[in-house]
This record gives structure tokens, sequence and C-alpha cells, in this order.
């Protein structure tokens, strides 16, 4: 056992611009046992990206028969590209009693709720709406319309995120944002349905020594 009874998957999705990807990222560095789920996309490598590590890059036809063989546990179209989670990194954390980290989006993490009712979905909150619109507007990857695009799908993600999801975490400072994302694995771990059947087992091997 790993510490992450029955195995656990940690949903972490954001309005873009509110530092997800680096809080993923820190949490599986510093969390033993914890792997981040590399996604499949259609979308073109940006400039610092490498295969494999941050996606598994692909063309639209190669996406489409993956999906169709059940290669992914939730996929989702994202700004006109697809997105994938492969099933494998579920498969792993179950196997493994790990932790599955996804950075996917509220509809993806939606999907693999169906899946997996277990997983935990949190999402990652900016410390203000104001500060939301200037990191989007300080990324030098995306154009004008890019980001008026991603402004107006950010609001749409915090509607859902507000409704559907378990826990809000506002990313003030990664420290402090990482600090709460372990409170949620902590109290996660002790919950009855995951707890239960290791309990269970050590209840029926127990033999009292006697006097
Ligand atoms: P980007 O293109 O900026 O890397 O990601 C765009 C959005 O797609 C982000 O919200 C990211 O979390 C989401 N995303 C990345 N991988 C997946 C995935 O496997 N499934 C889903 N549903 N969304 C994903």
């Amino acid at each position: 056992m790993r510490g992450f009874p029955k195995g656990m998957l940690l949903v972490l999705s954001a309005p873009s611009g509110a530092g997800k990807t680096t809080l993923a990222r820190a949490l599986v560095e510093k969390t033993p046992g914890a792997r981040f789920s590399v996604s499949a996309t259609t979308r073109a490598p940006r400039g610092h990206e490498r295969e494999g590590v941050d996606y598994f890059f692909m063309e639209a036809n190669a996406f489409e028969a993956r999906a169709q063989a059940g290669f992914f546990a939730e996929w989702a179209k994202v700004h006109g590209n697809c997105y994938g989670s492969p099933q494998s990194a579920v498969d792993e954390a179950r196997r493994e009693e790990s932790l599955a980290v996804f950075d996917i989006d509220v509809q993806g993490g939606l999907r693999l709720r169906k899946r997996a009712p277990d997983c935990i979905l949190v999402f990652i909150m900016p410390p203000s709406f104001e500060e939301l619109e200037r990191r989007l507007r300080s990324r030098r990857t995306d154009d004008a319309k890019a980001i008026a695009r991603r402004l107006e799908a950010a609001q749409e993600e915090i509607r859902q995120g507000l409704e559907f999801y378990d826990y809000i975490v506002v990313n003030d400072e990664v420290s402090k944002a990482l600090g709460r994302l372990n409170s949620i694995l902590e109290a996660e771990k002790c919950r009855r349905s995951r707890a239960i059947e290791v309990w269970m087992e050590e209840a029926k091997n127990f033999q009292p020594t006697g006097g």
C-alpha cells in the first residue's frame, strides 16, 4: 500500500490563468506515491512543452481511434481541440494504491466522476477576478482573440466548478494552496468508504492476546 486506500484520483480544474498546472506539478513532486496523469491532445505543442511529459501530442484521427478503442477514462473538446485522460492512469492508481492527479477541465472532471464516483473534484480559484484577467492578459503565448475566448470560457468554467465540485481551493500563494490540497487528501483518506475495507480486514484478523 502506497498510502492511498483503494488508489485515489484527484482532479484539479480551474479557469485558465488560476495557476492550476503549476500547482498540480508541485503537488505531485512533493507527495510520495503521487503521479501526474499525462493527457493526450490534438493541440500543437507550445514552445517549452515535451512529448510524454506535458502531453501526448497526436493527430485528430489517432485521437479518434484511441477514443473509440476506450483508451480514455474521459475526453472532451476544449477550445476546439480534443483532450483525453488515459484510462491507464486510473488503473495504475487502483493497482498501486497511489494517487493520480488530473489537470483537466470541468467537463472532464464531471465525466470522470461518472466512471469513477470516488474521484475527488477540486476547483482552483484565482485570488480575485481582477487577478485572473491580469494573468490571462500577461500570457505571451496567446493573441488577443485567444485571450477573449479564454476569459469567456473562464466564466463558464467557474460557474460549473462552483456548482458541481467537491472543494474550492484559492490559489493565492502556491505554498498555501498546496497546504489546502494536502488537508483535503488527508481528510479523504479518512473517509469511511475508503477506509472501511482495510479496517474490516484488520478486525477479522485480530486475535486478542487475552489477559
Ligand atoms: P491547455 O491547452 O492550455 O494546456 O489546456 C486547455 C484546457 O484543457 C485546460 O483546462 C486543461 O486542464 C484541459 N485539459 C488538459 N488535459 C485534459 C484532459 O485530458 N481532459 C480534459 N477534459 N481536459 C483536459
